[in-house]
C-alpha cells in the first residue's frame, strides 16, 4: 500500500504547487523512495487538449499519448519518470466516466449524486495509481485554490482517503500565499489562516504548510502561523521567490520536508543524495554568459504555451555553462517586409508546433530565412512541417506547395493525412505518444542521438507526404529518421547548412535537467559555435 501525500493550494493560484510537491518527490527519491505524482484538475474539459495554449499554457505529451496539464511536465523533469495518462485527471473527465456509468446502467437505479458516486470516481483513480505505479510514495496535486466551488469533489475525496487509511499513510501539505505589505512593511498571516480555516470546514487540518513569499521571513512569523494554524512550529516551511525553480529543491530540503514526511508516513530513507541537483544548480549560477535564441510562434504572449521548448532550451544551455535568453517573434506578425529587421542577427531560429492556420506563413518564412541564411535552425512538429513547405515552394519552384491542415485543394500537399488517420473530430485523431524513430546513419541525426534510434513523442495529425520524397533528396534534402512500421518521414535535415534539422515529434517532452534531449543539445551548440 503506498503512502499519500497531498498538495494543496491556498489564497490564490500560481503559487508553484506543482513545484513544491515535485520538489519534495525529488527530495523523497533521491533518498531511495518509489515516487509517483498525479494532478486534479477542476475544470470540466476532458483533458487540456482542446484548451487555448494561451489560455492554460502547454499541452503535455506522456508517453502513452496523453494529453496532460503542464505541470505534469515539472513532475517529469522534476523526479524523472516517465508519468501516464491516468496521471491528469479532470473533474470533465470524472463527471464523463461517471455519466457513462450512468447511461449503462451501471449504478442499478440509483440517483447519481456528486457524494458519494463523483467522490466515489476520484477515489478510485486514487486507488488505481497505486496498483498501476506500484511506487512508495504518491504525490497528489489538486489544481486551483481551497475554497473554489469545483474543487470541493476533489478535496472531500481526499479527506475520505485520509479516514480510510489514517494519517500514517496520508499526509496533506499546504502552500499558501504569505503576502508583504511594502506599506507597513510586515508579512501578514490572516490569508493562510482563512486558507486553512477553509480547508477545516472541509474537515481537512493540513499537517504541513509551506508559506510562499517574497522573501525569507522569520521564526515569529512560524510561530505566529505555527499557533494559529494548529501545525507544529518545525511543520511552517518557508519558501521564498526562488530565481530558479531548479533550486526549490534545495531549499525545502534545508527545512526537512522529506523528513517531515518521513516521520509521519513512518517511511525509512535513505541518506539524501542531491549531488546531480546540486551540479544543476551550480551550473545555472555559473551560467552567466547569455545565448539568443530566435523562437517564431504565435502565442507569444504567454511563454507558458511553450513552457517544455524553453526548459529544454535552458537545460541545454546549463549543459556549456550559457544563459538561454528568449526572443519571440510574433509570427502572425512576421511578413516579408520585416523579416530582415525582426530576424537580422538571429544566431538560431526555432519554429515550434501549432495548429491551425495562423502564423503560418510567417513561420514559412522565418525557415526560409534560417535556410538561406545559415543560420541554425531546428524546427519542431508544425516547425517541420513548415520547413518542408518552405522547401518545395523556393527550392522545388512548387508555388502552392502547402499543407492540407491549411490549404485541402493544393496541387502539392507536401505536408497531407496519411494512411490510417481520420479528419472528423478535433480530440482524440491524432498521433499521440511515444514512437520509435530509426536514424539513418551518418546523418545528423544519427550523430546527435548517438545510435541508430530515438525514442520520442508525438502529438500530430498530419504526416510528410512520402510521394515528394524523391524530388526532395534530389535536391539535397535528408530524410534522416523514419518511423519504419508505417514508413512515416519523423526527421528532415539540410545538410548544405551548418545546422537545420526538424523533427515531426516533440523532442522538448523527454529533455532532463542534467540530460538535455540531443536535438536542444545539438541546436544550442551550434548557436554556441557562432
Ligand atoms: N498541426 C500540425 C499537425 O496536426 C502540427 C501539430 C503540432 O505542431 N503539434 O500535424
Amino acid at each position: 500500500m503506498a503512502k499519500h501525500i497531498f498538495i494543496t493550494g491556498g489564497v490564490v493560484s500560481g503559487l508553484g504547487k506543482g513545484i513544491t510537491g515535485s520538489s519534495l518527490g525529488v527530495l523523497l527519491k533521491n533518498s531511495g523512495l518509489k515516487i509517483f505524482m498525479q494532478k486534479f484538475d477542476p475544470y470540466l474539459n476532458i483533458d487540456p487538449g482542446t484548451i487555448n495554449p494561451i489560455e492554460h499554457g502547454e499541452v503535455y505529451v506522456t508517453d502513452d499519448g496523453g494529453e496532460t496539464d503542464l505541470d505534469l511536465g515539472h513532475y517529469e523533469r522534476f523526479i524523472d519518470v516517465n508519468l501516464s495518462k491516468n496521471s491528469s485527471t479532470s473533474a470533465g473527465r470524472i463527471y464523463y466516466e461517471a455519466l457513462e456509468k450512468e447511461r449503462n446502467g451501471k449504478y442499478g437505479g440509483k440517483t447519481v449524486q456528486v457524494i458519494p458516486h463523483i467522490t466515489e470516481e476520484i477515489k478510485q483513480r486514487i486507488y488505481k495509481a497505486e496498483l498501476e505505479s506500484q511506487a512508495d510514495v504518491i504525490i497528489t496535486e489538486v489544481g486551483g485554490t481551497v475554497g473554489d466551488i469545483e474543487s470541493q469533489p476533489f478535496l472531500e475525496a481526499l479527506r475520505q482517503v485520509r479516514m480510510e487509511r489514517g494519517k500514517d499513510n496520508v499526509m496533506f501539505v499546504h502552500v499558501a500565499l504569505l503576502p508583504y505589505l511594502k506599506v507597513s512593511g510586515e508579512f501578514k498571516t490572516k490569508p493562510i489562516q482563512h486558507s486553512v480555516k477553509e480547508l477545516l470546514n472541509l474537515g481537512i487540518q493540513p499537517d504541513v504548510i509551506i508559506a510562499r513569499s517574497e522573501m525569507e521571513f522569520d521564526q515569529k512569523l512560524k510561530d505566529k502561523i505555527s499557533l494559529l494554524c494548529s501545525i507544529p512550529v518545525e511543520n511552517v516551511i518557508e519558501c521564498p521567490d526562488s530565481d530558479s525553480i531548479y533550486k526549490v529543491p534545495l531549499v525545502i530540503e534545508k527545512w526537512n520536508l522529506h523528513k517531515i514526511a518521513a516521520e509521519q508516513l513512518k517511511l525509512k530513507l535513505d541518506n539524501t543524495n542531491l549531488e546531480d541537483w546540486k551540479k544543476l544548480v551550480s551550473n545555472i549560477e555559473e551560467s552567466k554568459d547569455v545565448l539568443t535564441v530566435h523562437i517564431v510562434g504565435k502565442y507569444v504572449e504567454l511563454s507558458d504555451a511553450y513552457l517544455s521548448v524553453m526548459e529544454s532550451l535552458k537545460f541545454a544551455g546549463y549543459e556549456i555553462k550559457k544563459k538561454i535568453k528568449f526572443n519571440w517573434v510574433n509570427a502572425r506578425k512576421l511578413t516579408r517586409e520585416n523579416l530582415e529587421s525582426e530576424l537580422s542577427g538571429a544566431k538560431g531560429i526555432l519554429v515550434p508546433g501549432g495548429f491551425g492556420e495562423d502564423g503560418v506563413e510567417g513561420k514559412i518564412l522565418a525557415a526560409e530565412f534560417a535556410r538561406v541564411n545559415n543560420i541554425p535552425y531546428l524546427g519542431i512538429c508544425l516547425g517541420m512541417q513548415i520547413a518542408c513547405i518552405e522547401f518545395a515552394r523556393n527550392v522545388l519552384n512548387l508555388k502552392d506547395a502547402h499543407t492540407t491542415e491549411i490549404n485541402p485543394n493544393t496541387k502539392n500537399p507536401i505536408i497531407d493525412i496519411m494512411e490510417g488517420k481520420n479528419t472528423e473530430n478535433i480530440g482524440g485523431t491524432l498521433r499521440l505518444g511515444r514512437y520509435v524513430t530509426s536514424l539513418k546513419s551518418g546523418t545528423l541525426a544519427s550523430e546527435l542521438y548517438n545510435g541508430d534510434t530515438a525514442i520520442e513523442r508525438h502529438r500530430h495529425r498530419y504526416e510528410f507526404n512520402n510521394d515528394f520524397r524523391k524530388i526532395f533528396e534530389e535536391n539535397g534534402m535528408v530524410f534522416s529518421g523514419i518511423y519504419t512500421e508505417k514508413d512515416l518521414v519523423e526527421i528532415i535535415e539540410y545538410p548544405k547548412n551548418e545546422f537545420f534539422i526538424a523533427a515531426q515529434y516533440h523532442p522538448e517532452f523527454t529533455s532532463r535537467p542534467n540530460k538535455p534531449n540531443p536535438l536542444f543539445m545539438g541546436f544550442v551548440n551550434a548557436i554556441n559555435k557562432r
